[in-house]
């Protein structure tokens, strides 16, 4: 049996001989988390966006019915954030429904800026 350190390929290739891709940022996925951090790496970065078999491949693309966030005054940050932990029955964490409760009336708005085509209704 090999050690850790003899590596063995299963198909055996010579690393300087495959074609070779530089850049500053790598971000695996097309979905929407994937394509904002790549527009915010962008800004100041070579950027390079991988995906797992085509662009379209994700939840994202299924997604349809709207984006839910804090955006008139009959609402508030509390009630979304308990509404939230309600219907996520113990599974989310409190912490990362705050940053997106919280950040969601200022996102919102710049995605549909950006072009994401399900704008407020
Ligand atoms: C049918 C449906 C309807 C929905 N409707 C709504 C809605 O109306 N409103 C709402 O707010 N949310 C909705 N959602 C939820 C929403 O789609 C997701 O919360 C959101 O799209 C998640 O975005 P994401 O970028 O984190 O993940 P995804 O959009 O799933 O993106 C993940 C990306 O990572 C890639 N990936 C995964 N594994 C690998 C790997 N090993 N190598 C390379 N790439 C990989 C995937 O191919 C994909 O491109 C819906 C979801 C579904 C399925």
């Amino acid at each position: 049996m090999n050690s850790y350190h003899e590596r063995e390929m299963l198909i055996p290739f010579r690393s300087a001989l495959l074609p070779q891709i530089f850049t500053d940022v790598v971000i695996v996925g097309t979905g929407v988390a994937g394509l904002r951090a790549a527009i915010e790496a962008s800004q100041q970065n070579d950027v390079i966006v991988l995906a797992k078999e085509s662009i379209d491949l994700s939840n994202t693309s299924w997604a349809q019915g709207g984006i839910a966030a804090v955006m008139n005054a009959k609402d508030s940050v509390n009630a979304h954030i308990q509404d939230t932990l309600e219907a996520g029955a113990g599974l989310c964490e409190a912490s990362a429904v705050r940053a997106l409760v919280e950040e969601g009336p200022v996102e919102n708005p710049a995605t549909f800026e950006m072009g994401n085509a399900r704008g407020p209704r």
